[in-house]
């Protein structure tokens, strides 16, 4: 948690007079004191997981959907805590994050993103991989000058994948696809976990592709992402007509990121 984080538990507290102690981002003894009163968090949790379940809570009375109140920060939890920032400082809520044209559509019948739900579907993360060839090159977003023309992916997206390629150039053309940027590869396959969290990245299963991350970083929101901007609306459609589902597009968060798995 960071300390901005703790400061706004301790200020939950405060106004329900359970805490008297500075709003200083630091959870002291006095904090801790206060988050054992709080209801209904479990008396078994230790004091991390307490301050995320009364981080939540905070979500809750602000009308936030949060999911269950579990103490666990996963990436609901985050995106709650985001709209429960941008409320705070703004006195209101953040306008719904839609762009109307999200196609709901899944032709390819993507799973949804549960770890039991991709294995049944892709195989086990590092299984069923092939390689295909690109229509165009991608430069590697650690190291520009080295470009890649082949990439390793799960072969059941493998049709999918080539066909969005292939569409992206014919939509672009290369010399605007280099201009844009859509040519910054940030990595397909790879067996790790999620950044904010304890589960498998789809990444493992070779089914998620991130494309240029310095522009689009993780907590970016769509003020600050590179992606976000109208200019990638056609991008975003090749995929959503696909079927796979950009983080960023649906949750505001990892734009960079985009999957073969509903959320
Ligand atoms: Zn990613």
């Amino acid at each position: 948690m960071t300390k901005a984080e703790i400061k706004l538990v301790q200020q939950y507290l405060k106004s329900k007079k359970l805490y008297s102690g500075k709003i200083d981002g630091i959870a002291g003894s006095k904090t801790e004191m206060a988050l054992s009163k709080v209801k209904p968090l479990n008396s078994e949790w230790n004091k991390t997981r307490k301050l995320i379940a009364t981080l939540q809570l905070y979500c809750k009375e602000n009308k936030i959907d949060v999911g269950k109140i579990d103490g666990l920060y996963g990436p609901q939890t985050k995106y709650a805590v985001d709209a429960l920032i941008f409320k705070l400082e703004n006195g209101k809520p953040e306008p719904v994050w839609r762009p109307d044209e999200i196609e709901e559509v899944n032709p390819n019948k993507w799973p949804s993103q549960s770890e039991s739900n991709l294995n049944k579907y892709f195989g086990k993360p590092g299984e069923n991989l092939v390689i295909i060839d690109l229509p165009y090159p991608l430069k590697l977003s650690w190291d520009k000058k080295t470009t890649v023309t082949k990439l390793k992916c799960n072969k059941k997206v493998k049709d999918s994948l080539e066909s969005i390629f292939e569409e992206v150039l014919k939509t672009y053309g290369l010399k605007k696809i280099e201009e844009l940027e859509l040519d910054v590869f940030g990595g397909c396959f790879n067996i790790r976990k999620k950044r904010n969290g304890t589960s498998l990245s789809t990444h493992s299963w070779g089914i998620a592709l991130d494309f240029n991350p310095d522009k689009n970083q993780l907590k970016w929101g769509r003020d600050k992402a590179q992606f976000a901007k109208p200019e990638y609306e056609k991008w975003w459609k090749i995929w959503e007509k696909e079927g796979w589902v950009s983080l960023g597009r649906s949750r505001n968060f990892d734009w960079m990121h985009v999957q073969a798995a509903k959320i």
